[in-house]
Formats: C-alpha cells, structure tokens, sequence
C-alpha cells in the first residue's frame, strides 16, 4: 500500500507537532529550535504539524455561520487551510534558525486518500518529493491532517488526524522513529488529573495503546495507533515544552521479562446506559434489538444479556451520551413490538478499564479489581472483558475514586515488574 523502498534506514524521523505545541508565534519559534536541534544532531527530519490550536473550530464555526449542512467537499478546503498557515510560519521560522526547510500540503506531497470527505484514509503516499529534499539537506515540514483524492479535490482525515499523517509518513518513508510532541511527557499509568501519583510509563506496546485510546485515553488518534502497529513504527509520545524520553510504543518483545500485569487504567465519560428489560428469550431477538439501533447508525459499545426466571430475557448496552434518546426512541417502539416491560436509560454512568498484555498469562487480575472496587462499596453494573483488558461500567459519581482505588490496587505507582 505504502510505496518506496528506504534508503535512510537509521536516521530519518518523522516529529509530529500538535496545536497547542505550535499555538504561537513563540511556540512555533519554539519548535523550530527543537527540529533544528535534531538536525545539528545529525538526523534528517520530517515535521508534521497541526492547525494552531483552536484554529480548526474556529473554521468549523465560520462555516456554520453561512451554512446549517455546509458541503463536506467545501468543509474540507475550509478546514485543512489551518494546517497551510502552520507550514509556513514553521518553514520560515527554521530559515530563522539557519536551517534549509520547505513546506507542503497534502496534495503537494500527494498523500492520496479515498474521497470520503471529512474522515478520509490514506491510500498511498509519494515519497519522492519528500526525499530529494532531505537528500538536499532539507527539513520537509508537511501539512497534518490532509491529502487528496484521485481527482485532487482536498480531503481530510478527521480530527487529530495529524497523527495519522505523521505515521502514514513515517511507514512510507520508513522513518525510524515517529515522534509525536504534544503538552504530556508521555502516556500514564492513568489521567494524572484524577490520580496524583499516575506514573509515565518507558514502553507501551501498540495493542495496550489502542485499547488505552479506544477506551478514552486522548493521547493519540486511534486510527494514528492503528496505523503504527500495522506497518509496525516505533512511537513516541513526548513533550514539547520538556526534555524527557517521553513513551515508547512499540511491538511486545518476548523476552520481556519486566512485563507488567496491567499497564494502565483508562476511564470514558461520555457513554450512557440502556436496558430493554421482558423481550422473549428466542433466536434473533438481540440481532432485532441491536440491528434497529445499528442501522440508525448508532454505534453500541458494552453489551450485556441476563435470562430472568420467567424466561425473559433483557438486553443492557453502553451507546454514546449523544445518541441516548435517540437510542431510546428506537428501543421504546422495539419495545411495543415485542410487548417488553421496560426501557431504560442512565447517563450518569462511567466506563473504567484496566489494560496490560500481561493478563494473557496472569490470572487474578479481575479478582483483585472487583475486591477493590467491593472495599469502596462501588456497585459494578457490567462486565465485558478482553484478552488484555478488564471493563466494567459503575455509577458516574464513583469515578475518581475507583480509578484511585485501581492505581493503588494494582501498585501502578512503582516501576512495572512482575511479581
Ligand atoms: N487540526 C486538526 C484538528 O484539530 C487535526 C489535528 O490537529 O490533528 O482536529
Ligand atoms: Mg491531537
């Protein structure tokens, strides 16, 4: 998929700063040190960066001031100008720095995509232009976030998609290392807002990643962590206000004899709870009720399924908050249909979940989180598991202090060694 055969193999990275990294003037001079910096140590460097920070909303709201459904083809030529700005201030503040740098859009560089406006993949990248230019002896600064379709309309990868741009580039130019720059040192144990002693994690692996992302950890763009473990490039997530080796993601070694039972714990607030309680316990009937709630194009997270004594069964699943009533509506005419009892809807409900690839070989670890959860008289009102990872959904008001409760528990504040 991604073309080009390397010839840098040992020191080519792709650094990847967001808005908030390249917010001002001051910061985007800021970042210019710093890429100049690896080049004076001998690296060549690819930039990716994103709109200043705030830029792209405040695009997203001009257009909403003219149009109520503006055209996802004229939203993407709106959007990704964010992105346009920060190349050049960029490329002229390394010219500042007495560093040779050129910038380019998406569609300059030809990073193709399909045409689904607004959440485009990445097709294939040219890496051609981007290759001479280092071989001149150039900093190549490219527009996160963008690229083009066959017919060279501008597309755009969906928010945070910089991250996606910065790998997808990195695969193509097979970089040693992705470097993403962002405001945390790295990816934690847990949200350091919520538990103090959270701990920086050295090494993360790409499966722990995209299961700390997917279940509300918002260090890194899912697609961005899916892309990396594809074409397997090493990730590192680092500060660009403070020195630091930041968090390496990479592939799980073998022989890694320091694997930790459970990596980190990651919590999402923004699902809500249904339940559809006295459907018939037959064939096809959660196909029924989930089918109506898919074909609405609402996406179902947990879900759960009890037989009562009376032969009933009901269905209890997570959707997103936005989509409850709407979730609601569809389960109160299924509801009629199948002449069920109740339906329900909650809210204030949370979502927390322990991750580590070291629960494939370790038992116990849903134990030792229920018993903490039961010391705290926290009620878990539903379980859904993986291989690497241990969900449960409870009450909203109970967050801090399961997620305190599960840092302590599991001892995420030493250093990651199996007992
Ligand atoms: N500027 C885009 C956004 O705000 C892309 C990115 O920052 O990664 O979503
Ligand atoms: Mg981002």
């Amino acid at each position: 998929m991604l073309t080009g055969p390397s010839i840098y193999p040992m020191n080519l990275v792709v650094q990847k700063y967001g808005g908030t990294s390249v917010g001002s003037i001051e910061r985007i001079q800021a970042v210019a040190q710093k890429v100049a910096a690896s080049r004076r140590e001998g690296h060549q460097v690819v930039v990716v960066v994103s709109a200043m920070s705030g830029e792209t909303n405040r695009l997203i709201a001009l257009a909403a001031e003219i149009h109520t459904n503006p055209s996802a083809r004229e939203m993407d030529v709106l959007v990704s100008t964010g992105e346009q700005v920060t190349i050049a201030l960029l490329s002229m503040a390394l010219h500042e720095e007495g560093c040779d740098a050129r910038s380019y859009t998406g569609g300059q560089v030809r990073i193709l995509t399909d045409n689904e406006h607004s959440k485009a993949r990445i097709q294939e990248i040219d890496g051609h232009r981007i290759r001479d230019d280092l071989e001149a002896g150039r900093v190549v600064v490219v527009a996160g976030f963008q690229g083009v379709d066959e017919q060279g309309n501008i597309t755009t990868l969906g928010r945070g998609g910089s991250d996606t741009t910065a790998v997808a580039l990195a695969a193509a130019l097979r970089a040693t290392e992705c470097q993403i720059y962002t405001d945390v040192d790295g990816v934690y144990t847990t949200d350091p807002r919520v538990v103090d002693d959270a701990r920086r994690l050295e090494k993360i692996t790409f499966e722990e990643m995209l299961e700390m992302s997917s279940q509300g950890s918002k260090v890194l763009q899912i697609r961005a962590v899916e892309f990396a473990g594809k074409y397997q490039v090493p990730l590192r997530v680092l500060s660009s206000f403070e020195e630091g080796p930041g968090t390496l993601i990479t592939l799980e070694e073998d022989d890694d004899m320091e694997k930790p039972v459970v990596s980190g714990i990651a919590f999402n607030r923004d699902e809500a709870k249904l339940t559809i309680r006295g459907i018939p316990d037959t064939p096809g009937i959660a196909s029924t009720v989930l089918g109506a709630i898919s074909e609405a194009n609402i996406e179902v997270d947990v879900i759960v399924q009890n037989v009562g004594h009376d032969d009933t069964a009901s269905l209890t699943f997570t959707v997103h908050r936005n989509d409850m009533s709407k979730a609601e509506a569809i389960l109160q005419r299924i509801a009629k249909q199948l002449k069920a009892t109740t339906v329900e809807s909650d809210d204030r409900i949370v979502k927390v979940s322990m991750v580590g690839v070291g629960m494939r070989s370790h038992a116990g670890v849903a134990a030792t989180m229920f018993e903490a959860l039961a010391r705290e008289n926290i009620n878990i009102q539903l379980i859904t598991t993986s291989e690497i990872k241990i969900t449960v959904v409870i009450e909203e008001r109970y967050l801090e202090l399961a997620v305190r409760s599960l840092h302590s528990a599991f001892k995420l504040e030493q250093q990651d060694l199996v007992e």
